[in-house]
C-alpha cells in the first residue's frame, strides 16, 4: 500500500488524480492523507469526488472516504473495463480534470471506450477543451492510441453546464522524443463568447490584438456562442507548430477588466513564442504521466512548474520510473523520462 501526504509538494488535486490513474494502471493500491494540503480550502471537492468515482467506475476500484470535504481516502484498484461512461460533475469542476483520471487508463483498456462529461469546460486552473483538442491529444495520438474529442455544450464558471464526448481506441503507448517544436505553421486568437454584450468581448480582443501588434487582423476571430451556454468568455490563442501546438487561454471574471485579460493571455503566448521549447507551463505536467507508461522519452519544455515536479513523484513512486530535469544554456530544460 503506497503512502502518500497530499499536502507535499502542489499540495492540490493532481496529485489525487495522477495517484488513481497510476493505481489503475499499476494494481497498486495507495491511501492518501492531508488531501489538497496545500489550498487555501483542503479536502475533496466535487470535481475530485467526480474524477475518484470515475476512476472507481472504470477501473472496478473500490475507495473509503469518498465524501465532500474529506481529506483522506484509501483506494483499491480492480480491472480497467472499456465501456460507454458518462460522469457528470455537477458545477462548473472541470471536465478535462475528470478526463485526466481516466483517459490513460481507458487507454489500457480491453477495447474501445466512450466517455461523456458533463461540467466545466471553459475555466481558470484547468485545461480548457480547445487545449485538449489541440495541444494535448495530437501527441498522446502520435504515441499510438486514437482520442478524438467533441464538444456538444460550453460550461463557463460558476454555471458549468458543458458537455464533452470522448471516443478511445486504445494501443500500447510508444516512447518518443519531442525536443523540438518545428517551424510556426500558424496563429490565431479566438475570443469565444455567450450571453455577455458584444462590445465587452470586442474590448478583450481588442487588448490581445495590440498586444500582439505584428500579428494581423485576420489571425483574431469573436465567435458567439448560443446565449444558453453562458454567460462566459474564454480567449484561447494558438500557435501551431510543426510538432505541437501550443494553447494558451484567459477567462473573462466578474470584476476583472476585459482588456486585462486580452493583454495577460497575449502576453503569455508572446513568452512561449521567444523559447524554441517544446511543451509549454501546463502540457508540461500533463505528458509526464502517459511518457511514463510509455516506458521512457524526452521533451523540451519552459521553466519547470511544482505541479511537474509533484507528478514527477507521484509517478516515480508507482513505477519506478526515474524522471530527470536539465536545464540548458538556451533557458530551456529537457524532461528525461527513463
Ligand atoms: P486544486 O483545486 O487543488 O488546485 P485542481 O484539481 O483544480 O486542484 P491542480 O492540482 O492545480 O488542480 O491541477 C490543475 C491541472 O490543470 C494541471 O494538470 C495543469 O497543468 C492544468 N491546467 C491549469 N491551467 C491550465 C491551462 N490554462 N491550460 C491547460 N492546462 C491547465
Amino acid at each position: 500500500m503506497i503512502k502518500i501526504d497530499g499536502s507535499e509538494g502542489e499540495g492540490g488535486g493532481q496529485v489525487l488524480r495522477n495517484a488513481c490513474a497510476l493505481s489503475l494502471l499499476t494494481g497498486e493500491p495507495f491511501t492518501i492523507e492531508k488531501i489538497r494540503g496545500g489550498r487555501e480550502r483542503p479536502g475533496l471537492m466535487r470535481q475530485h469526488l467526480t474524477s475518484i468515482a470515475a476512476a472507481c467506475e472504470i477501473g472496478g476500484a473500490n475507495c473509503d472516504g469518498l465524501k465532500m470535504g474529506s481529506t483522506q481516502i484509501t483506494f483499491r484498484p480492480g480491472t480497467i473495463k472499456a465501456g460507454n461512461y458518462h460522469f457528470a460533475v455537477g458545477t462548473a469542476g472541470s471536465t478535462g480534470l475528470v478526463l485526466q483520471t481516466v483517459l490513460i487508463p481507458l487507454i489500457h483498456a480491453d477495447g474501445p471506450s466512450r466517455v461523456t462529461i458533463e461540467g466545466g469546460t471553459h475555466a481558470a486552473s484547468a485545461p480548457p477543451f480547445d487545449f485538449l483538442e489541440k495541444s494535448f491529444l495530437p501527441i498522446l495520438n502520435r504515441m499510438g492510441p486514437e482520442v478524438s474529442a467533441q464538444i456538444v455544450r460550453h460550461g463557463f464558471y460558476p454555471r458549468g453546464g458543458g458537455k464533452v464526448v470522448v471516443d478511445i481506441n486504445p494501443a500500447p503507448l510508444k516512447p518518443m522524443d519531442c525536443l523540438d517544436r518545428g517551424s510556426l505553421i500558424s496563429r490565431s486568437g479566438l475570443l469565444k463568447f455567450a450571453g455577455i454584450p458584444r462590445g465587452i468581448a470586442e474590448r478583450l480582443l481588442g487588448a490581445a490584438r495590440k498586444t500582439l501588434s505584428d500579428w494581423s487582423a485576420d489571425d483574431f476571430i469573436l465567435r458567439e456562442l448560443p446565449e444558453d451556454h453562458g454567460p462566459g468568455m474564454a480567449l484561447l490563442i494558438e500557435a501551431k507548430y510543426e510538432g505541437v501546438t501550443e494553447v494558451v487561454s484567459g477567462f473573462g471574471k466578474l470584476g476583472l477588466k476585459a482588456e486585462r485579460i486580452g493583454k495577460s493571455t497575449a502576453s503569455r503566448i508572446a513568452g512561449y513564442k521567444k523559447s524554441t521549447a517544446f511543451a509549454g507551463p501546463y502540457l508540461q505536467d500533463q505528458l509526464l504521466l502517459p511518457f511514463a507508461v510509455a516506458g521512457g522519452g524526452s521533451f523540451t519544455t519552459v521553466k519547470i512548474s511544482q505541479h511537474t515536479r509533484t507528478a514527477a513523484d507521484i509517478i516515480g513512486r508507482f513505477t519506478g520510473r526515474s524522471i530527470s530535469f536539465e536545464n540548458s544554456t538556451d533557458g530551456t530544460h529537457l524532461i528525461r523520462i527513463r
